[in-house]
Order: C-alpha cells, then structure tokens, then sequence
C-alpha cells in the first residue's frame, strides 16, 4: 500500500524550504528589531482553553478543533491557534508580575479540520506576535507596523493594513442589537451558519466566507459608529499613530475577525495578488482574554499569520523564485585516486563554504553538467591525469574563466577567488 500524507497536510519538500527557512530568518530578524522575544508552546492543550479563550460561536471551536480523547480520559485539542496557549503561558508563569508589558513572539504549525483549498490547509504554519499587558494605542500600531515591516522586509511591495474597531462590552451590546434589528427580515435568506450566528453573535455575520451572505450585509450598519466614546478615542489614536509612522493603511469597517477574543483594534494586512484568500495576517486587540482564561485584568494585543500563503504571495510576485542559491564550490573527480584527493580538498574547504560533490562515479561531462544545475559558483577538477601532475583545475562558472593550482594550494586560492567574486557582487 503506498502512504500519502493526510488530507489538508503538505511535505515542505528542499526545492521549497529554503524559502521556509529565509522568511522565517527574516522574521526572527524583525521580531528582534522590534523587542519581541519568543515562546515555544505545546502543540496540544486542554479542549476547554480554546473553548473558552477562542470563543463558542466561532468556526474554529464549533467545527474545526482536532480534539482527542488521551488514554487518561482528558480532552486535549490540537491547537488552532497560538494566542490561547500564550495568554495560558503568560498567566501559568505570571510573566506580568512587575507589571511589565510582555512582548511574545511565537513560528509554529497550528491545526484546523477545514476543508482543504488553495491556501487552505489542516496543517498549516503561523507567526504570530503577543504584546500583553498595555492598554496604549501605540502598541496596536506598533503590532500593525511591524506586520507591514515584515512584508517590506520580505520584498512583497504594496501590503496594505485594513483596520477597524471591533468595539467593547460596553458599546457591542447596542451594536449586536442593531444589526439583529436590520438583518431579521432577510435572515431566511442567510446560510445556516449565519443563522446561528445571527443569534449567537451577529458580528460573526461578517465573517462568513459565503459570498451571497457578504451582498447581503452590504447595506448593514458600520460598528465605528455604534462605538462608545472611549473605543472611539482608542481607534483615533491608532489611526493617528499610524498616520505619524507612515505605515500605509485603510480603515474597513466591515472588516470582522474570525475570533470572539477581539475588543477595539482588529485588523489585517491584504496583498492584492493574493485573489480570495488575500489576507496575509490579521489580529487585534484582546483586552478581556487574559481575565477570560483566568488570570488578572490584563489588556493585549496580537497578530498571527499564515506563511504558506506569504510564500505563495512571495512566490506569485517574483519575489522568491527559481531554485535555492546554489553550492559555491563543485569538487569534480574522475578515479579512485581523484577521488580521495578531491575528499581532502572538500573536507578543508566545508570549513567554511558550501560543497557540492559527485558520489555516484559519473563521468566528468555528467559532474560538470550537475555543477551548472546546481548553480555552483566555481567548480574544482581533478581528473587521473591531474592527481599524477599533482594538480587540480579551477573554473569559474561565472566567467567560464579557468587556472590550474597546485594540489596544495586549491584550498587557499578558491578562498581567494571566492573572495574577490563576492567582493565585485557588491
Ligand atoms: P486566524 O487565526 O484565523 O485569524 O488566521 C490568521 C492567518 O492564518 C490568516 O490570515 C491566514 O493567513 C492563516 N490561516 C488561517 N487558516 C488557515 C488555513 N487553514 N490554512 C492556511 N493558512 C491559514
């Protein structure tokens, strides 16, 4: 029987993880330059820690948790996602003692039972970001300057923030009342997610993915002016701090996050190539969560975002294409003798640079030829004729440009070379 991996998962294969690997450099790099420092969490938790923190009402718990049963009887979920585990960490280690805002990074796989389309998957990956412990404006905008900066960093021009208020207790209940009042008399013209929705929590509304059920809530009312004063004052000093740092954003107010977690501040940050999945991250401000799931009154804000789609926004725009940058040095031999000079050469060199070298006994031609697919910057030969002149043959693949060297001074005039090929690159 031939395996293939589960439904809704991918192998991240080499011609593919290099990318993997450069955003998530360039991630930590930003996370650093930013003051945020990460946590590992576990991938499962207790069932009742998303039920709580994510919210009843939302697609997550109601129909995409991977619960489990352990062998003790306990629930245990598969997490879906990384803001419940962190505000669970903060508070299990008291990491707001000295009332210090808590700045939390975290790169990790989350899982979902969703039904598995472009840039949709069961296991997917997320950064994310947790500030907690302020209740500043200025962090919202940092969370949402950093979210564009990493983009930019990244080299995908043109992501754009689409922010808008999510409201708080005091101000949604009005809202919820409002949009009830509105959307009651076409209600049997929603789906029957809306419908639950509709009573369970009417802003969820917007955040179906069915299209007929987004035309009609169209005409429906805007939150930003249902919000109370203080949400209000809130959203204008995020706007304002944004407007300062010249992060380039829009204001949405029909914008809905999938989470029950969210007060004031939500947003995301669109990329146009991306077509109907075209968020790159979304999150917001969390003020009640930490209080939800047990600890003290502690406000927060948060980001988190989906690398398979970065890369597929990285990959559509030209900005990560083609192949991995290849070995700097292909070490060709012909012969057994060759062979065991070619191994001395390759082991003092991998001190420092990368080698690639042929282990299948191919003919020069087929190594040569391997060396250019490859993308190899030089390549070294050393065929019988050269190992009994003691010598050994150094191209340029750039140039095409070649020398012999002694034996012994490959090493030290590859390094040479190297050196002035990557000086003249810049
Ligand atoms: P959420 O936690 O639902 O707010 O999602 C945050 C980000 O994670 C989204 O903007 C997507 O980029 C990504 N994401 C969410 N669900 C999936 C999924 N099933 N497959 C791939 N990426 C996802």
């Amino acid at each position: 029987m031939a395996y293939k991996a589960p439904r809704g998962t991918r192998d991240v294969l080499p011609d593919e993880s290099w990318k993997w690997q450069r955003i998530e450099r360039v991630f930590r790099a930003t996370a650093d330059r930013f003051g945020y420092r990460e946590i590992r969490l576990p991938v499962f938790e207790e069932t009742e820690l998303f039920a709580r923190g994510i919210g009843d009402a939302t697609d997550i718990v109601r129909k995409e948790m991977y619960t489990f049963t352990d062998r003790k009887g306990r629930s245990l979920t598969l997490r879906p996602e990384g803001t419940a585990g962190t505000v669970r960490s903060f508070i299990e280690h008291n990491m707001g003692r000295g009332a210090r805002l808590t700045k939390l990074y975290y790169f990790c796989p989350m899982f979902r039972y969703e039904r598995p389309q472009a840039g949709r998957y069961r296991q997917f990956w997320q950064w994310g970001l947790e500030a907690i412990g302020s209740m500043n404006p200025a962090v919202d905008a940092e969370i949402i300057h950093f979210s564009v900066d990493l983009f930019e960093s990244l080299g995908l021009a043109g992501a754009e923030a689409r922010v808008n208020s999510a409201g708080c207790p005091t101000c949604t209940p009005a809202y919820n009342e409002l949009l009830r009042e509105r959307l009651g008399g076409k209600l049997d013209q929603f789906c029957d997610d809306c419908k639950v929705r509709y009573e369970r929590n009417p802003r969820r509304m917007f955040d179906c993915k069915n299209e007929h059920c987004l035309e009609l809530l169209e005409d429906a009312p805007s939150i930003l002016e249902s919000l109370c004063e203080e949400c209000a004052e809130h959203f204008a000093s995020v706007r304002k701090h944004l407007e300062r740092m010249s992060v380039r954003f829009v204001v949405d107010s029909s914008m809905a996050r999938g989470l029950d977690y969210y007060t004031k501040t939500v947003f995301e940050v669109h990329h146009e190539g991306l077509g109907a999945q075209s968020a790159l991250c979304g999150g917001g401000r969390y003020d009640a969560l930490v209080e939800e799931l047990g600890g003290a009154p502690t406000p927060a804000c948060g980001v988190s975002s989906g690398v398979e789609r970065l890369i597929t926004a990285l990959t559509d725009t030209g900005v990560m294409t083609g192949t991995e940058p290849g070995p700097s040095v292909y070490v060709a031999s012909l012969g057994s003798e060759a062979a065991l000079a070619a191994a001395a050469v390759i082991a003092e060199l991998r001190k420092s640079i990368s080698v690639e070298t042929d282990y299948q006994s191919r003919s020069l031609k087929a190594q040569m030829k391997e060396a250019g697919k490859l993308g190899a910057g030089h390549v070294v030969i050393i065929g019988e004729d050269e190992v009994a002149r003691g010598v050994a043959v150094v191209k340029n693949m750039t140039t095409g440009e070649q020398n012999e060297v002694a034996a012994d001074e490959v090493v030290a005039a590859l390094l040479v070379e190297r050196l002035a090929s990557t000086q003249s690159d810049k």
